[in-house]
């Protein structure tokens, strides 16, 4: 026997209609790619996401079509994926940060029809866009009074663009599981793969995201998504602020501390989020100019291991609860938070803290174990390490025009994370299954490793590698940059991470650098970094 309750589809544009009903007047404040603040509303941004779902229909653009976006979060950028997905057609995020290659690869993969992007990009687009057959038509996201010269076919400024149309439009209408998204991973190793989210699955992570225990949203919130759009669906915040009524902020393209700040103050920012890196700018450029936070009360932190020293100052010396996350691109993002259950409520101090380095557990809606090489579930003892596994209705079934399966047969997905879970839940990373150091049997997690180095204060930036080892197979080398002017020694750093962990985890040597290279999402490339060092012998070798 069926239900009696209404067949009611979770489609994204219900979203902006909903914002648009309840809480019209809310704000949309941008840092503009032109320089000014710009100031709208949800009743604005929606009545321009019909007109530019409109236009986009007279441009012959028709269900599954994919319209592809190189953006930075304004308020353009936001409406844009409401008026692609209200028709039926796919928003694919392209990370700016990705090699060129890489940008060529994954728009021809998609076979994007449409490029919507911002001024920043037009350069880079232009030497590009020989090699990009499928896009017939690139709009820019800025006014006609901005409007370069270029040389892209069919160029035309958005604003001109969405001013064709008129915005009497419905909404189309389908099933939920239509796709609506697409982000392709990063590709560390081999070819970037397209993720494909459906409006469905859109909905139920933005619907879990708000929750007290994990973003904690309302309508008094004013948010502010520095991880951009383009990092894994801006980590719901696109969908989950204005289904809550929560006013967003938007930063353009400027993500240096200074600027963070400045619109954090200035706009009443309340709860944000963005990659550790991001944090330690704002927290240096606050400790340098003596700057304090007067009303963001919390912040969501994930994309790589929150270093210790991010969460405590934010805590102890500014007042902001942090909220540590993990996520991938295959989930939506978002798998876990470091929430507080009744089981760790007592917890402060140094222990508390301990807590806060996990990345959390997970919520409803996310299936998560720890399992060995040959598939068996692993104990949640908070020591055994396992390959971390992951099911659940915002977690991916397969890559966007590759056929292979890629979940095990009850249906989990290897997230290629290793970690442990312990007795109340809480999932700790040690690791990427390809960096993990294996060392006379046994594991050793580099990203505690880094964690620890980061901690001491001449230290702006660590990584560490497994190298070769005769006897041991691998061992442990700490690569690290130091903070401008201040001079480290490898005794000094090794004196500091002493005692703080198993003697045989410490790293049987040290090298410094002036530069350690980054993927598109800010992550450490380890595979390059290994490369680098592949003929490196250490001491003990
Ligand atoms: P991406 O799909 O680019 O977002 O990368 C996902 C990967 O980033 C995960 O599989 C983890 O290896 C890493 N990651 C994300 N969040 C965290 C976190 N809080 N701590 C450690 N690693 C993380």
């Amino acid at each position: 026997m069926l239900g009696l309750m209404q067949d009611w589809p979770l489609l994204i544009h219900r979203v902006i209609d909903y914002a648009a009903t309840q809480h019209a007047k809310r704000e949309v404040v941008s840092r503009s790619v032109e320089g000014p603040i710009h100031r709208t509303d949800y009743a604005s941004i929606r009545l321009r996401s019909l007109k530019l779902a409109q236009r986009l229909e007279r441009d012959g653009i028709r269900f599954g079509d994919r319209v592809a976006t190189l953006a930075w979060n304004t308020w353009r950028h936001l409406e844009s994926w409401y008026g692609i997905t209200g028709i039926g057609a796919i928003y694919h995020t392209v990370n700016p940060r990705l090699f060129e290659d890489q940008i060529v690869f994954i728009i021809n993969h998609a076979a994007d029809r449409i490029l919507l992007l911002d001024l920043t990009f037009v350069p880079l687009v232009e030497k590009l866009a020989s090699r990009l057959p499928t896009i017939e038509r690139f709009v820019i996201l800025t006014d006609a009074a901005h409007m370069p010269q270029t040389s892209l076919k069919n160029a035309v400024a958005y604003e001109d663009y969405i001013n064709e149309a008129d915005g009497d439009f419905r909404w189309a209408s389908f099933d939920e599981n239509t796709a609506a998204g697409m982000c392709y991973t990063s590709g560390t190793t081999g070819d970037p793969k397209g993720v494909l989210y459906s409006h469905r699955s859109n909905l139920l992570h933005a619907m879990m995201a708000v929750a007290p225990d994990y973003f904690c949203l309302s309508a008094m919130d004013r948010v502010m998504p520095v991880v951009p759009l383009f990092h894994a669906n801006s980590w719901s915040l696109a969908f989950s602020a204005p289904m809550v009524g929560a006013a967003l902020v938007m930063p353009g393209p400027k993500l240096d501390g200074a600027s963070v700040h400045s619109l954090l103050e200035d706009e009443g920012v309340t709860m944000s989020a963005a990659v550790p890196t991001v944090w330690l700018g704002l927290l240096q450029f606050m400790q340098t100019s003596g700057k304090k936070l007067s009303t963001l009360k919390h912040v969501g932190i994930g994309g790589s291991a929150c270093p210790r020293i991010i969460t405590e100052s934010f805590e102890t010396q500014y007042g902001v609860r942090v909220t540590h996350a993990w996520g991938m691109t295959e989930l939506s993002p978002l798998g876990s938070f470091c929430a507080i259950k009744p089981e760790t409520a007592a917890l402060e101090g140094k222990a508390l803290y301990d807590l806060k380095q996990k990345q959390g557990y997970a919520p409803f809606s996310v299936e998560m174990k720890i399992a060995d090489d040959s598939g068996r579930s692993l104990p949640r003892d908070g020591k055994t390490f396992g390959r971390l596994m992951v099911k659940g209705p915002s977690v991916s079934k397969g890559y966007y025009g590759i056929d292979a399966a890629i979940l095990d047969e009850e249906g989990f997905f290897d997230t290629g994370d290793v970690a442990t879970i312990d007795e109340n839940g809480y999932m700790l990373i040690t690791d990427r299954s390809k960096d993990v150091i294996k060392s006379g049997g046994e594991w050793i997690s580099s990203i505690e490793l880094e964690n620890l180095a980061v901690g001491h204060p001449d230290v702006a930036e660590a990584a560490v590698i497994g190298i070769a080892h005769p006897k041991w197979d691998e061992r442990p080398l700490l690569v690290i940059i130091t903070k401008p002017d201040r001079a480290l020694t490898k005794d000094e750093i090794l004196a500091f991470m002493s005692g703080k962990i198993a003697k045989w985890w410490m790293p049987d040597d040290v090298v410094f650098v002036d530069e350690i290279p980054h993927t598109a999402t800010g992550k450490i490339l380890k595979t390059a970094l290994r490369e680098q060092f592949r003929d490196y012998r250490l001491p003990t070798a």
